[in-house]
């Protein structure tokens, strides 16, 4: 088996080519990442010994980076992470980057993976597309849910999830697509909520939270993530959507507070700040079809969500180099982001 893995050097890409190395002995893996300020070369180097994995640098938006590594790599299977991710940027000045990586560049990829006869494709997106729910009530997104997406950012992904599905049923593409809910675990680039909150909190910084921050996410444990795809992967039915969440809802200011808890902080340094434009209220994901059809469960559930959240804190207070160097390649020596 012979997999291609897009997007590999951020920070679900990594996680899941750590995934298969440890528990697919027979894989031999083929990382593709353009390695844009959120692709980090670190997260794949200490793999750099492994026979089994290979990397290539380039572009999904390029057709011929991409028909470049099928052509010499021919894979069988393709897993697609690459994507512009940060809803902040999708709305601050960097809606067009999303379109093009997103739906521009999944459109490359499903031509190459036609013309190449691919087995399977897999696409990996977001609760996003879904829209919101209110905060008391709605019913948990399912894979029947409309979409509803609200920022430039999930309309992207929106439109690529319906891009994969087309190319199933008007060319009979092999294709997996998977809806996850907010992630987070080891090696997530602190311009999202949890390491940034980790990242200010260290630096004695105001932790800012956005509105009245009683907005929900429906947090899930990267490796829950990556053994939720490898399920699909290996055994979902092709044409299917799946979601993958773990049940873990929680308002934004309470997160803040467990984080700041389990560092040993006082919370004075929590600070109101203005809301993100079109902030999505609540997120939630049923994830019945994937448990009760693929056999799937999270590891880190609502019963073991302090333990997972405890163990990501410690993984970055052991890894404060790594957080100093990525932010620093990402966004520049004393460039503060926001
Ligand atoms: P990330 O921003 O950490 O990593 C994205 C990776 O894609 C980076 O390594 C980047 O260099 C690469 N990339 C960007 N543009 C590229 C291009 N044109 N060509 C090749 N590579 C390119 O993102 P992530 O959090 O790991 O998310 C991975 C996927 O999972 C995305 O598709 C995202 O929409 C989806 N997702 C993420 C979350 C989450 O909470 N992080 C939740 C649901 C779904």
């Amino acid at each position: 088996m012979k997999i291609l893995v897009t997007g590999s050097a951020g920070f679900i890409g990594t996680n899941f080519v750590r995934l298969l190395l440890r528990e697919r002995p027979d894989w031999e893996i083929v990382s593709f990442d353009k390695l844009t300020y959120a692709g980090n070369p670190e997260n794949l180097q200490e793999l750099a010994g492994e026979s089994r994995h290979v990397f290539v640098q380039g572009d999904i938006v390029n057709a011929d980076d991409v028909r470049a590594v099928f052509s010499a790599h021919q894979p069988d299977w393709l897993v697609n992470f690459a994507a512009e991710t940060h809803v902040d940027r999708s709305i601050h000045g960097h809606a067009a980057e999303f379109l093009q990586t997103n739906i521009v560049g999944t459109h490359v990829l499903l031509e190459t993976a036609r013309e190449h006869g691919l087995k399977k494709f897999l696409h990996v997106s977001t609760d996003e597309v879904f829209g919101d729910l209110p905060l008391d009530g709605g019913t948990p997104f399912t894979e029947s849910t409309p979409y509803n997406p609200s920022s430039p950012y999930a309309v992207s992904k929106a439109a690529s999830d319906m891009l994969v599905r087309s190319y199933h049923r008007t060319f009979g593409l092999p294709v997996l697509v998977t809806n996850t809910s907010n992630n987070f675990g080891p090696y997530q680039l602190p311009e999202k909520l949890i390491p940034h909150l980790i990242y200010r909190a260290e630096r004695g910084e105001p932790l800012p939270i956005y509105g009245d921050g009683l907005n929900v996410r429906d947090w899930i444990h990267v490796e829950d993530h990556c053994t939720g795809i490898l399920a699909v992967l290996e055994r979902g039915e092709i044409g299917e959507t799946y979601n993958i969440g773990a049940t873990n809802e929680r308002h934004n200011i309470d997160l803040a507070k467990m984080i700041l808890s389990i560092l040993g902080k006082s919370e004075d340094s929590l600070t109101y700040v203005t809301d993100r434009p079109g902030h999505d209220r609540r997120y939630a994901i049923d994830s019945t079809k994937i448990m009760s059809e693929l056999g799937w469960r999270p590891k880190f559930d609502a019963a073991h969500f302090e333990e997972a959240l405890k163990a990501t804190v410690e993984w970055y207070l052991a890894h404060k180099d790594w957080s100093d160097r990525a932010v620093e390649r990402a966004f520049g020596v004393n460039v503060h982001f926001k």
